[in-house]
């Protein structure tokens, strides 16, 4: 066979990302004759809880878990990871293969995601995620790794042999949130020492992100999976939106009114708070541009888990 690659999520909308990349695999226990990756896990969000098998109300894994040899995560925005705690009551037993940073940020916000749709049960909570730190496995940005069949991975070079029929595995960065990767992978093809390049992209970032550096493009791919959620729209142009806060912000000092701003917890909370704060420092008490009315401006960051 040649590599083949179903989307378990993510099709009929732009969350519930989740796709399984399956490859030829002759040593295979599961005579179907293919081991397969799962890249991303996520839950299907909001108004698109379509009919692809992710809906928020229909969370079983659709499908059989036997053949994935490892779980990849991009990023831990819950859309690409909420799916995760279903996997393992599923019963899959692999490695979880992420980021360092992600792999430090995914019990947190899956522990938010099962206080939000499971349960207040510190304890059942604690035992899920002592089974998820189990399986985590952090690597670094830029070196190829290999799965050693023991639901472990090798740096390949200290593997000292080919890869044979296993998949090579790296992780480059993304520039999206903290943590976040795409992911580039070799697998072999049913034509004897050929592989392919297949590149899942994640979720990517733009360029001029004020706490990450520009994603960087891939060497090559065979085959390119992209994530495009805003590839239908033009985005204002970044260089110039923390003056558009500022003018927002002004607008409201002088009317007396209040900015509401939804921003995703992980990510964009973070690069506004950063751009508030320069904004803080350019026009706040002694600043060069000081205006007296930002001495009035507070913040509040709301959250459901600012638990007292
Ligand atoms: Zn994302």
């Amino acid at each position: 066979m040649t590599p083949k690659i179903h989307h378990h999520g993510a099709t009929t909308g732009v969350t519930g990302s989740c796709h399984e990349l399956r490859y030829p695999a002759p040593d295979a226990q599961n005579a179907t004759g293919y081991h397969s990756l799962l890249i991303d896990c996520g839950l299907c969000q909001g108004d698109e809880a379509g009919d692809d098998g992710a809906r928020a109300n229909q969370l079983q894994i659709g499908f059989d878990i036997a053949p994935i040899q490892a779980l990849i995560i991009t990023h831990v925005h819950i859309d690409h990871v909420g799916r995760l705690p279903y996997l393992l009551a599923a019963g899959y037993q692999g490695p979880i293969l992420t980021s360092t940073a992600s792999a430090e940020l995914l019990p947190l916000v899956l522990e938010d995601a099962l206080k939000v749709g499971f349960t207040r049960d510190q304890r059942l909570i604690e035992q899920v995620l002592a089974v998820l730190r189990s399986r985590i496995i952090a690597l670094p940005f830029g070196q190829w790794h290999r799965l050693d069949g023991q639901g472990g991975v090798v740096p390949l070079e200290s593997a000292g042999e080919p890869p044979g029929s296993a998949p090579l595995i790296r992780l480059q960065r993304a520039g999206h949130i903290l943590g976040s990767a795409y992911v580039e992978i070799d697998v072999p093809i049913d034509v004897p020492h050929k592989r392919q390049r297949i590149v899942f992209s994640g979720d990517l970032g733009a360029p001029d992100t004020p706490l990450l550096p520009a994603p960087q493009p891939p060497e090559r791919a065979d085959i390119l999976v992209l994530e495009s959620t805003y590839g239908d729209r033009c985005h204002e142009d970044r260089s110039t939106r923390v003056e558009r806060l500022r003018t927002v912000i002004e607008h409201a000092l002088a009317d007396g009114g209040t900015v509401l701003i939804p921003a995703f917890s992980i990510g964009r909370t973070q690069e506004l708070l950063y751009e508030l704060e320069g904004l803080f420092h350019a026009h706040g008490q002694g600043g060069a541009q000081a205006r007296p009315h930002w001495q009035r401006l507070q913040v509040v960051l709301d959250s459901p888990f600012l638990d007292p």
